[in-house]
């Protein structure tokens, strides 16, 4: 059977060599470290599944939810927005409950992008941005986020004929790999260069709470006119532990909303509403598991940081994010390193490339294991090959 075009023009799976590697050293009982899954641990606090196991119960929780959500849901999603950031948002017109946040990630492309059309990806990035634009038959122009400019994109250098061509573009911060960070400035930019270029703005927060030390990332929707030009995604995921659960929502400029809410009722038919009862109990209650799931991560991140010294590697903690984004050392690229580190310490590491190309020359490591399993995965890697710089 023959796969449609645009099923066999996906990049091709970066990490299947690697996988092999972990499968056959499995088999062999070695015991793999992985230090390459974005995929919290942690459980999903009790308050929030009891919640569910009540509203589970429910026979009016048994049938189809609507597309767009449960208005109780939204207007928590809204008090949110409020309380967090000091943002208005409508919740009749201006959030869509999403079956997690990657769902709708990929459905906005469809409502807005057609064959011809430009979509601007952050690179390296999480891969449903460029991958659901694809689909949608659009071209990606990858906006490179280099460390030297504090891995955002460069907006002057995108080309006038490329800015005035695109329709849709995607930005994440904090950011999942490279664990970049911005302030309102840079949304204030971006902000005027959508206006001028009459593009969308698709700004995914999933990681806006899992910050560090006094850093607290903005929202885009705080910008004046930002509503104007694009919509915020967000998720329970790594928030509340909740990644199995398949909870977001986006949020912003209504019509955009009203677009992706047109296209999930015909594909999918809304998110579980025991779940969106869930969410709300998420939302409005406490937040003392938040600040502990930090505290955890803060924990593991010197962990890290300091099995990385012993390594030879001089970086700096990001400000955000569940990853440390590393430079591979010299002479390797970053999937000769992550396969040498399996084979040699039987530690997974993600290579930089499978983020896309201007990946190469990192790796990123994922905090999600405690910190016992950390220092042996560093003590592994010292072990074998001693110090790299
Ligand atoms: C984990 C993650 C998400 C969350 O996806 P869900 O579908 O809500 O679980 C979104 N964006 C990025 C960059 C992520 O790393």
């Amino acid at each position: 059977m023959k796969v449609a075009e645009r099923l066999a023009a996906l990049p091709p799976y970066l990490f299947a060599r690697i996988e092999k590697k972990i499968e056959e050293l499995e088999e062999n009982n070695v015991d793999v470290i992985s230090l390459g899954i974005g995929d919290p641990d942690l459980p999903t606090p009790p308050h929030i599944v009891q919640v569910l196991q009540e509203q589970v119960q429910n026979p009016e929780n048994h049938r189809y939810p609507t597309s767009v959500g449960l208005m109780a849901f939204r207007r928590s999603v809204a008090d949110w927005y409020q309380g967090r950031f000091q943002v208005e948002i409508d919740p009749s017109t201006e959030v869509v409950t999403l079956i997690g946040s990657k769902e709708g990630l990929a459905h906005i492309s469809f409502c807005y992008l057609q064959d011809g059309d430009t979509a601007l990806i952050p690179d390296p990035g999480y891969p449903v941005y460029g991958i659901g634009a694809a689909l949608a038959g659009a071209e990606n122009y990858l906006m490179p986020l280099k460390e030297e400019n504090d891995f955002l994109p460069d907006l002057k250098n995108i080309p006038t004929d490329v800015a005035k061509n695109a329709k849709l573009m995607f930005l994440n911060y904090p950011n999942n790999p490279t664990g970049g960070t911005c302030d309102k400035s840079f949304f204030e930019n971006v902000v005027e260069f959508a206006k001028s270029f009459d593009i969308i703005v698709c700004h995914d927060a999933a990681y806006s709470e899992i910050t560090f030390n006094d850093y607290s990332a903005p929202s885009f929707l705080e910008i004046p006119g930002a509503k104007d030009v694009g919509i915020e995604f967000h998720s329970l995921s790594k928030t509340y532990n909740m990644t199995g659960w398949r909870l977001g929502w986006a949020a912003g400029n209504k019509d955009l909303i009203e677009a992706l809410t047109t296209i999930k009722s015909n594909i999918d038919s809304g998110a579980f509403q025991a779940v969106q009862y869930a969410g709300i109990a998420a939302l409005e209650g406490p937040q003392d598991c938040v600040t502990e799931v930090k505290r955890i991560y803060e924990e593991r991140r010197q962990v890290a940081l300091q099995g990385l010294k012993d390594l030879g590697w001089n970086i700096s903690l990001p400000q955000g994010t569940i990853y440390l984004w590393v430079p591979v050392p010299p002479d390797f690229s970053s999937t000769e390193f992550a396969e040498q580190v399996l084979e040699k310490a039987a530690v997974v590491i993600t290579p930089g490339i499978g983020y896309g190309k201007y990946g190469e020359g990192y790796f990123r490591i994922s905090l999600t294991l405690d910190t016992e399993r950390l220092h042996e995965a560093f003590s592994r890697i010292k072990k074998a090959f001693g110090s790299f710089f």
